[in-house]
């Protein structure tokens, strides 16, 4: 069976890809901070790791997913509480920002197709987990308390830096925590005190206060998959502060190396070669984006390029997955016509070796760290040459059904084309009223005959209708 081979942060270079357990992978991505709607940037590395699962349960693993909800702690450079200034801009409770935002956060990723994970834990419903590990913390003398804040000692951790690269001694400017009673500028915050009254705060052995952004995803990902996990991912900005401390956190806390076995990091998303900004007039919704483009081209721009690489955003590259999506659809809808009249038994080896090598290529490339922009190449190729192939008098029911599956396996591994099945789907049951009102009338009409021909047809299509005295019950049983 081909191997995986993934990209490992920590150790910089390409690794096979082992489990913990034989066949289970556990993967834990860390995620948006509610507290604004989500944009394309988190689409990016959603849509990103989606295709990674979607690849492991292809491979045949089983998948443990979570990704978290960050709805408490999570402060700016400037040290300010990024759900409070939600809840400001708003005026409303912090929770009710929290809220609002998780749900849109989670209709835009079914309008994406992207997966639901496992399990998705919010941070404030872990507070009593987060003090003990911070009480554990503290009782193994990893961190220090000033007083009712408590602070992670990385002078404790001889490792630390290991993710990142940085170096501790060269840390002298304190980061988000400029608390002068630190002992080291590099000690970040596992919790932080606050007045009774603050809009977010909970009451602990050591006094008010909330948790610091990192320790929640420690505390989650240990509660959930495990103590010591195979994939955590997120995007680039987050391999420094938060996953070097998540890092030093979670060893320090169970004893075990590593933590996890492979650290995944997704490239930046720009606009314009820009950080998206609202002050700067490039900040795009996913809502926005997918007013003007369907899922499916959202995803193919996204999985256009490597997950480690940035990617820029513009109307030119959008086109371009357009045009791409639709050479797709044209093709499945072409197949699904000529399998009707394809002879059985024609066939043609050159074409079916060729698909095969183009689905073996797209494993291959998957499988080298996930490159879904090689994968699409592939894709695109079995297209190409399917066209060039579907109406020749050699080529079989049988070719055409390889090609047919090639090409389904390929979209669904990478999410691509699903909303016209749901489309198919409504309009199933939009014919499927008409046929019913059409058949009322006819009784009405004393046309029974024709009324029964209509039952009985659906029947043996698996779509049983009961007539109840004012209407029909009906139910697809297949
Ligand atoms: P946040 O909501 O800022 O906490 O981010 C949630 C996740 O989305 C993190 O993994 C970020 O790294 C990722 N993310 C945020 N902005 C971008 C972007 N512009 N490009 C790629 N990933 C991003
Ligand atoms: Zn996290």
């Amino acid at each position: 069976m081909t191997k995986i081979r993934v990209f490992n942060t920590l150790s910089r270079s390409l690794e096979v890809f082992e489990t913990w357990s034989p066949g289970v992978a556990t993967v834990y991505v860390c995620g948006p901070t509610v507290y604004d709607v989500a944009h394309l940037g988190h689409a990016r590395t959603y849509v990103a790791f989606d295709a990674v699962i979607r690849f492991l349960e292809f491979m045949g693993y089983g998948v443990k997913y979570s990704r978290n909800i960050t709805d408490v702690g999570h402060l700016r450079e400037t040290g300010e509480d990024k759900m409070i200034q939600g809840a400001v801009r708003l005026r409303r409770h912090p929770m009710e920002v929290a809220d609002k935002y998780m749900m849109e956060f989670f209709s835009d990723m079914n309008s994406l197709g992207i997966r639901r994970p496992d399990i998705q834990p919010r941070a404030s419903m872990h507070i009593p987990d987060i003090i003990d590990a911070v009480e554990k913390l503290l009782d193994k003398g990893y961190a220090y308390r000033v007083d009712g804040s408590v602070y992670f000692d990385v002078s404790k951790v001889p490792d630390y830096g290991k993710l990142s690269k940085i170096r501790v001694e060269e840390m002298d400017v304190h980061r988000v925590e400029p608390d002068p009673r630190k002992r080291n500028p590099a000690d970040f915050a596992l919790w932080k005190e606050s007045a009774p009254d603050y809009p977010l705060c909970w009451r602990t052995p050591w006094g008010y206060g909330f948790p610091g952004w990192h320790i929640e995803c420690s505390v989650m990902s240990m509660k959930y998959l495990g103590e010591q996990i195979d994939i955590h991912g997120g995007g680039q900005d987050l391999i420094f502060p938060h996953h070097e401390n998540e890092i030093a956190q979670s060893e320090a806390l169970t004893g075990r190396k590593p933590f996890v076995r492979y650290w995944l990091h997704t490239g930046e998303l720009t606009v314009g070669g820009k950080g998206m900004h609202k002050s700067l007039g490039n900040y795009l919704t996913i809502k926005e984006v997918l007013k003007n483009y369907s899922r499916s081209v959202v995803r193919a721009f996204i999985l256009s390029a490597h997950y480690r690489t940035p990617l820029d955003y513009s109307e030119k590259a959008m086109e371009q997955a357009h045009e791409n999506v639709s050479k797709v659809r044209n093709l499945l809808d072409d197949l699904a016509l000529a399998e009707e009249t394809a002879v059985r038994g024609n066939s043609n080896p050159e074409f079916r070796a060729n698909v095969d090598k183009l689905m073996d290529e797209f494993i291959n490339s998957m499988s080298n760290d996930f490159n879904t922009s090689n994968a699409l190449a592939s894709l695109y190729e079995l297209v190409r040459l399917t066209n060039l192939h579907i109406n020749r008098p050699d080529v079989g029911l049988e070719d055409l059904q390889q090609a047919s599956t090639a090409l389904r396996n390929m979209c669904r591994v990478l999410g691509l084309m699903e909303e016209e099945r749901e489309k198919t789907q409504t309009q199933v049951y939009e014919l499927l009223k008409i046929l019913l009102d059409v058949r009322r009338e006819l009784r009405r009409r004393g046309l029974y005959d024709l009324g029964d021909r209509i039952r009985k047809e659906l029947g043996e299509r698996g779509i049983l209708v009961e007539d109840l005295k004012d209407r029909e019950k009906v139910r697809i049983v297949r």
